[in-house]
């Protein structure tokens, strides 16, 4: 058993008044069980590899326990859900402990998913099930660990607990750690009833605690305003690159921080298809892969209306009119580097020609990229690995003419732009076939080792690790049935 001295809380947010949140006790589980944990996110809180060996920290984490100086709430917001305004939502399954510093200064919020009902539970159990809380555990660390803002997954606790969805499954609570869950739905509850002094205290409290450089502005509101905009037009970016679809971009899953928050039906395309839509429950396709930076748009519209009693519309309008703009050069500056082309000049015809190849052929997005960094940029060569990728190999070898024409005139050796590549081209990806086999192994045998292997594949994205070379193929023809919904 390790040493385990439980930390000093400093609970932030259960330091507002109680209009932002109910305090509410996690409900215990029988017999919690650990199912995997990532020891980076247990670094950032200062606790030591094996601190789940401890059974106090277990059982607190299936939230049958609290530590001294937890005060567990949970928050309350509301939401635009598929362009629909729901006036209240707030944390239905999700209880957040309280707060602890790490050894690097940083605040970080401790939040269980999954651990009982609130008063905004609404119909809902309050519970997650182990399937859904796998995928998010998984996806949690490995777009941390691809480089994009998210949410952090420091363990997964199962239980024996019955949960009823389409069929019987069991119980799963995910510790999820955040410097805040606060959403722009946790405005846009207020604006909506007319309240504007708690707007005003939100708004001050995320300014305060998250974003203290714009505190001394004369104007710190539209600056946060803009700021939020910033991030978000970031993070469409990144997820556009690396082809992440998340599936249900609703307003209260939309992180004030500017992270990739609430894990459910997303995706990782394989074949590259723009209107890719990940979540089986989205039939309009609102949430579609290539609709994402729009509806980021939105979304930020819809922060910024919930702000308007704090400045003029005028004024919110300003702060948020860069996004296309910070979009657009994010987004070829990421595209840039993946195709190890210059960001301007005749790349981006080349660039979005590529694209279209790719959707023509069903090329898989993923092995694309990384295949692309290995291209001999020699007049005469062939890049059979890659060319294989494409059912038209006429239309290939012309694209593929003009981009080692490109490259030459960059005049970067090979072996070099190889390496730049390769460094922004993720090999290993959490496809669905991936996290449905260590699914499927988890919830029928229980056995976690296919959970642990892939975990510790996805810390590495970016490194050929040989060992794991099928890990990085195309997923089976198996993997076209699997279908994932908002239902979790
Ligand atoms: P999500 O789609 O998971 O982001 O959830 C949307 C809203 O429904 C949030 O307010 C959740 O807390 C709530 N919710 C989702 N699943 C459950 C559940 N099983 N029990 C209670 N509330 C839930
Ligand atoms: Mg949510």
């Amino acid at each position: 058993m390790s040493s385990f001295v439980p930390p000093v809380f400093d609970n932030g947010f259960a330091g507002l008044p109680e209009t932002f949140y109910s305090r509410v006790q996690p409900t215990p589980v029988p017999d919690p069980y650990l199912v995997c944990h990532s020891p980076a996110a247990l670094a950032l809180l200062g606790l030591p590899a094996d601190a789940l060996t401890h059974p106090d920290l277990l059982h607190t984490l299936a939230g049958n326990r609290l530590l001294p100086g937890m005060d567990p709430l949970a928050e309350l917001y509301a939401g635009h859900q598929f362009g629909h305004f729901v006036p209240q939502l707030g944390d239905g399954r999700a209880i957040l402990l309280g707060e602890i510093q790490g050894p690097d200064g940083r605040g970080w919020e401790i939040q269980l998913k999954g651990a009982g009902r609130t008063p905004y539970s609404r119909g809902g159990d309050g519970r997650a099930v182990l399937r859904s809380s796998i995928r998010e555990f998984l996806c949690s660390e490995a777009m941390h660990a691809l480089g994009i803002p998210t949410t952090r997954a420091l363990a997964l606790v199962g239980s024996d607990l019955p949960v009823y969805r389409e069929d019987e499954e069991t119980a799963a609570i995910v510790t999820r750690l955040s410097p805040s869950f606060v959403r722009f739905g946790s405005f846009e509850v207020f604006y909506y009833r007319n309240q504007v002094d708690p707007i005003r205290q939100l708004a001050d409290y995320v300014i305060r605690r998250h974003y203290p450089q714009l505190a001394a502005l004369d104007e710190p509101v539209p600056a946060l305003l803009a700021e939020v905009a910033r991030r978000t037009a970031e993070l469409m970016a990144d997820w556009q690159a690396v082809g992440f679809a998340h599936g249900v971009m609703n307003t209260d899953n939309m992180s004030i921080l500017g992270l990739t928050l609430d894990y459910g039906p997303f995706g990782f395309m394989d074949a590259f298809d723009p209107g890719f839509v990940c979540n089986h429950s989205d039939s309009g396709g609102r949430y579609a892969f290539d609709q994402q930076p729009d509806v980021g748009a939105w979304n930020v519209t819809k922060l910024a209306q919930a702000l308007v009693p704090l400045m003029s519309v005028d004024t919110a309008t300003d702060a948020i009119k860069a996004y296309p703009r910070q979009f657009g050069q994010a987004y070829v500056a990421r595209m840039a580097a993946k195709f190890g082309l210059p960001r301007a000049g005749d790349s981006v015809g080349l660039m979005l020609d590529a694209l279209s190849l790719l959707a023509a052929n069903r090329v898989d997005y993923t092995l694309f990229f990384r295949r692309l960094g290995d291209f001999d940029s020699a007049p005469d060569a062939l890049n059979a690995p890659l060319r294989g990728l494409f059912a038209d190999r006429a239309a290939f070898d012309a694209w593929a003419a003009r981009y080692a024409a490109a490259l030459r005139q960059t005049g970067v050796p090979d072996a070099e732009r190889r390496i730049a590549q390769h460094a922004v081209n993720p090999k290993y990806i959490l496809r669905n076939h991936l996290a449905e086999t260590a699914i499927r192994r988890a919830a029928d045998q229980r056995d976690f080792s296919e959970v642990a292997r892939l975990h510790a594949l996805l810390t590495r994205p970016y490194d050929d690790q040989p060992e794991f070379e099928a890990y990085a193929a195309e997923p089976p023809d198996w993997a076209r049935e699997i279908a994932v919904s908002c239902s979790s």
